[in-house]
């Protein structure tokens, strides 16, 4: 059984049980609603980070030797725990941490489960391919192996789903998982820790701290590949890192999406999707749309719409009902407020919001936020605010909406608003973007791979894919009638150049 977990005990998750740290710090983890202290965190040491390491190595072993049957019903025992454990006490130490809303917390427990059982049947019924042979009596086939220990650093925005969308592949595939959560959710991240303690002690361990720590893992001799979600730069910097070790890695990293709304849309369906899709979490989903691009019929009656939805938002802390709650930080928060300020000294207008709220307490709570009049070449579209803040563009039609959701370095998501099935198939072919949605946004799909193009990924999560990220290829050649071959040396004198036999062919 796995010991009790306290918040305010700093520790790391080791050999399937909680460990108190012996690093000694203290860091006070404060809610970002009411800026309490909810617990302590620490960094994890050079030393912990090299046990993990060994006992994943050790456990990895075993587990890969598993069959694939075998595995899988280790990964649905822990997805029926996932399900019938009640995790109230885990939702709600992420609403404390990183101020998520109750419910949408519950929400991203509640679809951990189907996850592990997915990847469970996919790395059973997907075991490589046998090739048609080039050669008489020999079968070639490819199978797939494990790498070994992967790596996994987490962003706060989903800290358990996106934690689980990598981790449920790999261990389906035969490795050892070491997690390396976000500092911001470090507390419900341990939390969770609890279900994976019917696994093999060693196959998991969770291992808090900043980027230095993320970097001791990708640099580790004893990590062989990398799943990192999170911002841009930071990617960047991960993917360079594990170039140097020569370590395959998926970088899910940020975006800025665009959402087309046509004349040819429902506004009553457009306007309530819109104010989901920008202020969802606070805007603090990888797949927030950032970008409204809205044809010039239906321009002013959708942003006075919008407006009217917008103001009607709840503002407040995730356990009260609130639909809005603080940002993760005051940083954040910061940054925010001075995109929105550069936005509206470069000529946009605000049509709502741009204010901290009244009435909301110390916490680091943002209004809602709706741009006007804003235009291609402003900074606000060429970053991702990461928050409660909603650009939008007046064009004139379809076309150049298309043309200007494409003209950014970001491409994880695009949605689009429209009846016409012409305009939904040509701007499902023409949106450069990992994601397409046409007239619902946002949801993924655990069979289909989730991931950006340009600057917001490399490789992708989810689906088949999202498994070959953390299993290797061997090809098999094997001929089972031997001979000598006529290419073995000795060459034939009529293998020479100029010899009789080669020139007639
Ligand atoms: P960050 O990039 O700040 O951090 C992500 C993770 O990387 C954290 O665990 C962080 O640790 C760690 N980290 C920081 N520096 C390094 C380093 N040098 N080496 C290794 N690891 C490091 O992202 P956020 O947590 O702020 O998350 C928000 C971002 O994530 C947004 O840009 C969002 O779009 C993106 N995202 C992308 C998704 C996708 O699927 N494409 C999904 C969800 C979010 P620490 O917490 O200590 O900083």
């Amino acid at each position: 059984m796995v010991g009790s977990f306290d918040p305010f005990c700093p520790c790391l998750y080791l050999d399937g049980d909680y460990v108190p740290s012996a690093g000694g710090e203290r860091i006070p983890v404060l809610n970002p609603s009411t800026l309490e202290t909810v617990g302590h965190r620490t960094r994890s040491t050079a030393q912990e980070i090299d046990q993990s390491v060994a006992a994943a190595r050790r456990a990895q072993k075993e587990w890969a030797g598993l069959d694939a049957k075998s595995r899988a019903r280790h990964l649905h025992q822990l997805a029926d725990r996932i399900e019938k454990t009640p995790f109230h006490d885990v939702a709600k130490l992420i609403t404390l941490e990183m101020g998520k809303p109750y419910p949408e917390a519950e929400g991203e427990l509640a679809n951990c489960g189907p996850i592990f059982r997915y990847f469970a049947e996919l790395a059973r019924h997907d075991e490589g391919h046998v090739a048609g042979s080039t050669h008489p009596h020999t079968l070639e086939y490819m199978r797939q192996y494990p790498y070994g220990v992967s790596v996994h650093i987490v962003p706060f925005n989903f800290p358990i789903i996106l934690m689980v969308w990598t981790v449920a592949a790999s261990l389906a595939a035969g490795n050892a998982v070491l997690i390396k959560p976000a500092e911001a959710t470090t507390l419900s991240t341990l939390k969770f820790m609890k279900y994976f303690s019917l696994l093999p002690k060693g196959l998991v361990a969770c291992l808090p701290g900043d980027g230095r720590v993320g970097q001791q893992l990708i640099e580790h001799g004893g990590t062989d590949v990398v799943a990192f979600t999170g911002g841009v730069e930071t990617g960047r910097r991960v993917a360079m890192s594990c170039a140097a070790h020569m370590k395959p890695c998926v970088i899910e990293a940020g975006g800025s999406d665009p959402l087309i709304v046509s004349k040819n849309c429902d506004l009553d369906v457009a306007v309530p999707a819109a104010v989901t899709a920008a202020f969802h979490l606070s805007g603090q989903i990888c797949v927030s749309t950032e970008r409204f691009y809205v044809e010039d019929a239906v321009h002013d009656e959708f942003v006075r719409r919008f407006v009217a939805a917008t103001q009607k938002l709840r503002i407040g802390d995730g356990l009260g009902k609130n639909e809005i709650g603080p940002l993760v930080s005051e940083a954040a928060r910061t940054r925010v407020m001075e995109l929105v300020q550069q936005a509206v000294t470069e000529g946009a207008t605000l049509a709502c919001g741009g204010k901290i709220p009244e009435n909301c307490g110390k916490g680091w709570f943002y209004e809602p936020t709706l741009l006007t009049g804003v235009t291609p070449d402003m900074s606000i579209l060429k970053e991702e605010s990461f928050g409660p803040v909603a650009s939008i563009i007046r064009v004139q039609d379809f076309e150049e909406a298309l043309c200007l959701a494409n003209d950014s370095d970001f491409g994880l998501g695009a949605c689009v608003f429209t009846a016409n099935l012409e305009e939904a198939m040509t701007a499902a072919d023409r949106l450069e973007a990992g994601m397409v949605w046409i007239n619902n946004p946002m949801p993924d799909n655990d069979a289909l791979p989730f991931g950006g193009w340009k600057n917001s990924g490399l490789g992708r999560s989810l689906g088949k894919f999202g498994l070959d990220s953390f299993r290797q290829t061997k090809m098999v050649f094997m001929d089972y009638k031997p001979d000598v071959q006529d290419w073995w040396y000795p060459y034939a004198d009529d293998w020479f150049y100029g010899a009789k036999g080669r020139q007639q062919n």
